[in-house]
């Protein structure tokens, strides 16, 4: 993986984590999903040495140029209905302030979001028909799959793969191939392919894990005041290279949908994907957004640009990997 420049450790620094699931998965080739146990084994080592701070505080400190070192920001993307089942408990039981990033379009949703129907359809399906044809973004794409049963190994193979180790089948390639040429387009095209590939394959079980949070969830987790709902875009789209009205209405509709259905008046954005360009920071800056989160693993300091903040993934790992590979020192 890519490791961040880090400045000197002299420097007072905010690390901000990054989770998106807090649940099991047969498969999970983004490495977004931590186990419960994991979790916890997680946040009880932070919270015995750090000092959990919300985003709202970290806002605070940059904007102020006065940063409180040691201080750890746990933030969630998606907006996963585990965050309220699995983490919310934990989180509360060791008292920890921590931000939920929501694309409200997926609020309630009985469906799970189409990156997850993507890899059940792909990396679970047994048996698959031989072509696929899917015509995205104007063009005709073919794929050919072995028609034979998914073999022990493969199923294997599949539960131990990540996205950046070389794909060990060519489910995994075709996967990857789709993901990419999905992720780029707007909602309504990825929904259309998402339903031919749903009847391509058909009686698909998609079980109910997976699936974004109700309206309850969010309004239940909006209530605790040590937890902060903030924007993750309303359609999850990739920023990237479109229109400037297209991102700004993107924001705008997730911010007014948190205000109006949960009273929660956002100034705070996680990029989709982590993905931003020249427009995405005139669209925050017109709309006077105070502070912006990206992917890209990087520590926080006093003068660090508050609308490109860095974060960490966190893998289904122990205490002592999380600690090894974000070199949390007594006095980071
Ligand atoms: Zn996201």
């Amino acid at each position: 993986m890519k490791k961040a420049l880090q400045l000197p450790s002299f420097l007072p620094r905010i690390i901000t984590l990054l989770y998106h699931r807090v649940d099991t998965s047969e498969t999970d080739p983004w490495g977004i999903c931590v186990s419960i146990e994991k979790f916890e084994e997680q946040i009880q080592f932070l919270k015995n040495n750090f000092n959990i701070i919300s985003s709202g505080d970290l806002i605070k400190q940059v904007t102020n140029h006065n940063i409180t070192g040691g201080s750890i920001c746990l933030t969630f993307d998606d907006g996963y209905a585990d965050n309220y089942t699995n983490a919310k408990p934990i989180l509360e039981k060791y008292n920890c302030p921590a931000t939920f990033f929501i694309s409200t379009a997926f609020i309630g949703s009985t469906i799970p979001f189409w990156w997850e129907e993507l890899e059940i359809i792909l990396l679970h399906s047994i048996k698959l028909p031989g072509k696929l044809l899917l015509e995205i973004g104007g063009e005709e794409h073919s794929y050919t799959f072995d028609e034979s049963r998914l073999t022990d190994k493969q199923l294997l193979q599949h539960a131990n793969w990540k996205w950046y180790e070389y794909p060990p089948t060519d489910r995994c390639k075709i996967f990857l191939k789709i993901w990419g040429k999905l992720k780029v387009l707007l909602i309504d095209a990825i929904e259309t392919n998402i339903e031919v590939l749903r009847k391509w394959a058909s009686s698909i079980n998609m079980g109910n894990s997976r699936l974004p949070m109700n309206d309850h969830q969010v309004s239940e987790l909006s209530k605790n005041p040590k937890f902060t709902i903030a924007m993750h875009t309303h359609t999850h789209p990739d920023l990237k290279e479109k229109e400037i009205t297209l991102q700004t209405e993107e924001m705008l509709s997730c911010k007014k949908i948190l205000n109006t259905k949960y009273s929660v008046d956002s100034n705070c954005l996680a990029y989709p994907y982590g993905q931003y360009d020249s427009n995405t920071i005139k669209a925050v800056n017109n709309m006077g957004i105070e502070a912006c989160f990206t992917t890209s693993p990087s520590d926080i300091y006093a003068y660090s640009d508050r609308r490109i903040l860095g974060r960490y993934q966190v893998f289904n790992e122990s205490r002592t990997s999380l600690k090894n590979r974000l070199n949390l020192l007594k006095n980071f």
